[in-house]
């Protein structure tokens, strides 16, 4: 257990030169464009391991800005004789697709700089890169897949066809969907001893995890999983009724009826107060939600938990389809949903190509699928001479409406300050579009109006960590029969291994002698709390928990799920990357804790009102956690500066 992992950061024998890190220390630097640690030999964000994420050295400036120490300390800034027609904030989707959107509306040839403060573009849709045993193998650090609630609209559609990527077609030729079943290997479900009293690894009924499990022979399948649960009787007869029988516990009400009150109840509530059930049994269904929400059913309703085909309804006859007082997620899903598409490295694909698009040098090739092997030339997001420049290990702390502002970078209407290294820089030009978190934003412009700072803050983002470990091989895995798992108590609350994509050069593992890589996830919150207060204590937890922490917990729990399929995590493990989002998910709205807004009034429309030359995107602002809707709210933000 104790034996230690090398810290893999070196790529090809060359010391990676992030040296984010090390900033915040005093590290002088030179001017942007010359000598920036993103231009340096080797840089490779992706393939560094250790605490990923939000990494040491992206968040302390942010975090000094709103604890109002950073001006006191700020050095003099600099200014740059750069100007520019925008200035965008913020590297991820949507401040990626607000720089295309611009460039596209100006007819081509404007001059746009990206800021953005994580040694890596792509905001969430990050990619965690190992080679191992001379293989490239990937994992998405953040930014899971191509999946939607609602189809993509036409303007995040046609940006999808313009980087060439068609997800139906790219899903049907690319992803083995059935590879681990045809070598006998399903999903598991982890009990803790901390939770159930003993540590019991079992086989999952099968389509426990489908949204339309077949019910057919469902009674023979969970009766055999269940007998071997550390469970009580009491709970596992109500577990069994649970899953397999349809009994209307509403007899008396239609199904509006039935909907609307299942909306204002969680699903916790719906299982121990309509359904009778143990809470023994309730344990069981605890965490069900956190990866989707990333709270636990105490705090998410039992309507929208219907949506995502959770069981206990059956009986119940619900009419299919969306109702009123149902969250983003939850409405959209119960009418469809988009395409889904997993690139090896999630939607960092996305963003790589969105990044071509506006340096093709940067990114070589000249399609979605030959993307994923592409090599990135950082050394080329920042060169003086391109019109387009993403500028990396830059936090803005400062964003205002020069006096007598237009259009333009000849009648710059705004000045951006940011700070890089131990330095601050401010840059000038005709707009700015704030692609940044959105709850950040008063930090950056006090002069906002009281009421749109005070929106502004009402949106808490979504803890969560997913994490990426190289094991030696998958034997164990294939021993047992499982490659994913649920865990409905433990720390990591899944875990699974790497989806089986084959696409351009790259090629998953195909044999359990191979390396693979395996990924978990954690969404740490605080059950009994509302989600809002869930999602502080959480982000809390993880800005205090130190790497071997998360090092040892996962040790320790893959140890106790697999040592039956002779795992070790002393030579089974190879290298280990904790991608950690204190400001994960973009709030949405929760049914059961906000209010159904009037219309114009929700925070996320009062706080993304354009200020002067001065816009608002990010998928914050669209009050939801999806790529689709980060490109939605660029378009509109770049569309508002149009107006003026
Ligand atoms: C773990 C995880 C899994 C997810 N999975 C999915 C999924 O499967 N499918 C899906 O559609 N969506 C998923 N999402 C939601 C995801 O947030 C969106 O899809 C999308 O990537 C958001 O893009 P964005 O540009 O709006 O925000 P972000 O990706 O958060 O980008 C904003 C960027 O601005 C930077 N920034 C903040 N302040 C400053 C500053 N002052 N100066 C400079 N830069 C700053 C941030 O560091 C960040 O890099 C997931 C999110 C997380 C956290």
């Amino acid at each position: 257990m104790d034996r230690a992992i090398p810290r893999r950061d070196f790529l090809n024998g060359a010391a990676m030169a992030i040296g984010t890190a090390m900033l915040p220390g005093g590290l002088q630097r030179a001017e942007p464009g010359s000598g920036e640690p993103q231009d340096r030999p080797g840089y490779c964000p992706p393939a560094a391991t250790g605490l990923r994420g939000s990494h040491p050295g992206s968040f302390e400036v942010a975090h000094s800005l709103r604890d109002q120490t950073f001006w006191k300390q700020a050095p003099p800034t600099k200014p740059l004789p750069e100007t520019y027609d925008l200035v965008v904030v913020g590297g991820g989707i949507s401040g990626l697709a607000a720089a295309h959107f611009y460039r596209e509306k100006s007819g081509g040839g404007a001059k746009i700089l990206i800021l953005e403060n994580h040694d890596d573009f792509g905001g969430h849709a990050k990619r965690n890169e190992f080679h191992l045993g001379g293989k490239l193998q990937l994992l998405n650090g953040g930014t899971m897949l191509i999946d939607s609630p609602t189809p993509y609209s036409a303007v995040a559609a046609g940006l999808m066809k313009k980087l060439g990527i068609d997800a139906a077609a790219l899903d049907k030729k690319c992803t083995d969907h059935g590879f681990y079943a045809s070598r006998g290997l399903g999903s598991g479900v982890f009990f803790d001893r901390e939770t159930f009293g003993a540590d019991r690894l079992l086989k999952a009924p099968r389509g426990m995890d489908e949204e339309s499990a077949d019910r057919q022979d469902a009674g023979t399948r969970w009766r055999e999983f269940l007998s071997g649960a550390p469970l009580t009787d009491r709970a596992r007869r109500d577990i069994l009724r649970i899953e397999t029988e349809s009994i209307d516990y509403m007899p008396d009400q239609l199904s509006a009826e039935k909907k609307d009150r299942l909306s204002r109840m969680s699903y916790k509530d719906f299982l121990l107060k309509v359904v009778k059930a143990d809470p023994g049994a309730v344990a069981f269904y605890q965490t069900r939600t956190n990866g989707e929400w990333g709270v636990g059913i105490d705090a998410e309703p039992a309507l929208d938990c219907w949506a995502l085909g959770l069981p206990g309804f059956q009986g119940l006859k619900l009419d299919l389809g969306s109702a009123p007082h149902m969250s983003y997620t939850a409405a959209g899903y119960a009418n469809g949903g988009s395409d889904r598409f997993h690139f090896p490295d999630g939607n960092a694909s996305i963003a790589r190509l969105l990044v071509r698009n506006l340096l093709p040098a940067a990114v070589p090739g000249s399609s979605a699928e030959d993307v994923v092997t592409a090599e990135v030339d950082y050394g080329r997001l920042d060169r003086p001479e391109s019109a387009i420049r993403i500028r990396l290990n830059s936090t803005a702390v400062r964003v205002r409406n020069a006096p007598g502002s237009g259009k333009g970078s000849e009648r710059a209407g705004v000045e951006v300050v940011y700070a890089s290294g131990s330095e601050l820089f401010s840059v000038r030009a005709g707009a700015c579009v704030l692609a940044c978190w959105n709850m950040a934003i008063p930090y950056l412009c006090p002069e906002l109006p009281e009421r749109q700072k005070e929106a502004l803050h009402y949106l808490v983002k979504v803890p969560l960590v997913y994490t990426s470990v190289a094991l030696r091989n998958w034997s164990a895995f294939e021993k047992l029969g499982m490659a994913s798992f649920y865990c409905p108590g433990a720390y990591w609350n899944s875990v699974g291994l790497n989806w089986p994509v084959n696409i351009g050069q790259y090629r998953s593992p195909r044999s359990p002698e191979e390396p693979i890589l395996l990924h978990l996830s954690r969404t740490p919150c605080k059950p009994g709390l509302p989600a809002r207060e869930q999602h502080k204590a959480g982000r809390m937890e993880l800005l205090v928990t130190p790497f071997e922490a998360f090092e040892r917990k996962i040790r320790e729990q893959l140890t106790r799920m697999l040592s039956s399929g002779a795992f070790h995590a002393a030579s089974d493990i190879e290298a280990i990357t904790v991608n950690r989002w204190p400001h994960g998910y973009g709030y949405e709205y929760n049914p059961l804790f906000d209010p159904d807004w009037a219309e114009g009034q929700a925070p996320h429309v009062i706080g993304r009102q354009r200020f002067g030359r001065i816009a608002i995107a990010n998928s914050d602002s669209g009050a939801t956690a999806y790529t689709d809707v980060a490109i939605d709210q660029a378009y509109r933000a770049v569309s508002e500066l149009d107006a003026v």
